[in-house]
């Protein structure tokens, strides 16, 4: 239904919003705001909506570059889940409370206890893992901690995978969905509208202007459109709201103004992001000697000293069965992060060499891969580290917040649906003042 519009009711005008970004969190304040009767635009980058989910497939494999599950533990994002379908799309991974660490060089099977920063070894041996969640890449976790974190956030009974049925039942713990990641995104984008999805489109800059009529700002961004190789500056457009999704780097190079003046950024302090490969393979079953069933196993940063050098893998196709044919194996390795940030660039051929050894010591594997794929993403997480603080107060003076809250797939898309609601009551007050 349509907001109350002194536009609309005067002139017949529906309000309209940009999403500079069109990642999930902007895709999910792009959706709101679209069932809340506003015309949006979603401004995107890249040629693909998704930013860092993204599923791939191939020859009977499924994978994820980036995001492999998320929680619900959002209101949000139940309500999401529920509105758009995508609940009968969820999946959930089998033998999700099991998962692996690696102690002198072998795997050891943890259970959890009480709380996800809480793990026990299966010898009982009584050593808690307690987290901080001051940093973000903490706060996230390093993509591996930060997996099997996830997982760990939600207890659940039996270890079947397991797609719901019925339109509201929601249940604790992590979980995909049919196809991979990108179904979260492909039905968002379903629900948008290709019309309302600007590809390939580079917010430039912002310029916020009042008019001599009302007191009412108008916003106005300026867009490079890369459409078929042909870049084009002169594109101008103009809104009664933004939501900036972009990510802090981004955003410091866009230009912004205010009422003809240049408005700096420099109270934006200056945010150092980790890098990270993820290496997908998958191997013919009989060449994976010792396979662990559960969702994956974590390489403490100790554990260089056993010549282990990746962060973590995530069993792939014994969470999700269907991800693999079944004579093969398929796994998701990270490499780099803050420990190891200059290893996350190295070649692949020397990513896959140390991928290959660490799976050898781990899971016992020989032989070659029968598909490989690497992905680097030069930014992965920002590292806030003890300047978070700072970047809430400077993104409260922008009064935007995307990634406040944390990072995770759920939490930005939290995110996303606050920053709607909060564009749809600023347009309701502007109404309001504008018809008295
Ligand atoms: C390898 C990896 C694994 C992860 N695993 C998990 C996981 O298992 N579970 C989990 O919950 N989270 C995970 N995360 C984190 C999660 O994926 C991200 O936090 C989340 O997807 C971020 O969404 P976003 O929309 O906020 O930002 P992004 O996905 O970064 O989207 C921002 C978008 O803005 C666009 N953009 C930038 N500048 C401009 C501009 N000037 N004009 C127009 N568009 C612009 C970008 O192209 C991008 O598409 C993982 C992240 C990575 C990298």
């Amino acid at each position: 239904m349509a907001p109350e519009d002194a536009k609309g009711v005067t002139t017949g005008a529906v309000r309209s919003v940009a999403v500079v970004g069109g990642g999930v969190s902007g895709l999910a304040a792009a959706y709101k705001l679209k069932s809340n009767g506003l015309r949006v635009t979603v401004f995107e980058a890249e040629g693909r909506a998704g930013g860092k989910i993204r599923s791939g497939s191939q020859e009977g494999l499924i994978w994820d570059e980036g995001a492999n599950t998320m929680t619900e533990s959002e209101e949000e994002v139940k309500q999401l889940l529920n509105d758009t379908g995508l609940r009968e799309k969820q999946q959930y991974p089998i033998l999700q409370n099991k998962r692996y660490i690696v102690r002198d060089g072998v795997p050891e099977l943890f259970m959890i206890l009480l709380e996800p920063l809480l793990w026990r070894n299966s010898r009982g041996r009584g050593k808690s893992l307690r987290v901080s969640t001051e940093n973000s890449e903490e706060r996230f976790g390093s993509v591996i901690i930060g997996a099997i974190r996830s997982k760990l956030s939600g207890k659940r009974k039996g270890n079947k995978v397991n797609e719901l049925p019925g339109k509201t039942r929601s249940r604790r713990g992590s979980f995909s969905f049919r196809g991979g990641m990108q179904t979260l995104i492909d039905t968002l984008c379903g629900e948008i509208g290709s019309e309302n999805l600007k590809l390939n489109t580079e917010v430039l800059s912002l310029a916020c202007n009042i008019d001599g009529n009302t007191s009412f700002p108008d916003w106005r961004i300026s867009i490079a459109s890369d459409r078929d190789n042909q870049r084009d500056h002169l594109k101008d457009w103009s809104f009664d709201a933004i939501i900036m999704t972009a990510p802090l780097c981004n955003v410091q190079e866009m230009k912004f103004t205010r009422r003809g003046m240049p408005f700096m950024l420099d109270f934006l302090p200056k945010v150092t992001y980790m890098p990270l490969s993820v290496l997908i393979t998958s191997f013919r079953k009989d060449d994976v000697k010792k396979p662990l069933e559960g969702f994956g196993v974590l390489v403490p940063s100790k554990e260089q000293e056993s010549g282990l050098k990746t962060l973590g893998t995530l069993f792939s196709s014994m969470m999700f069965p269907d991800r693999a044919p079944s004579d093969q194996y398929l796994y998701t390795t990270f490499i780099g992060g803050s420990r190891n940030r200059d290893l996350a660039g190295a070649s692949p051929e020397e990513l896959k060499k140390i991928v290959l050894s660490d799976l050898h010591k781990l899971l016992g594997i020989d032989g070659q891969p029968k598909f490989i794929k690497h992905v680097y993403w030069r930014n992965a997480f920002p590292l806030y580290g003890l300047d978070y603080s700072s970047v809430i107060e400077a993104i409260d003076k922008m009064e935007q917040r995307n990634h406040r809250d944390g990072l995770s797939v759920g939490k930005v898309i939290a995110s996303g649906y606050k920053a709607a609601d909060r564009v749809i009551s600023y347009l309701n007050a502007s109404v309001k003042q504008e018809t008295t």
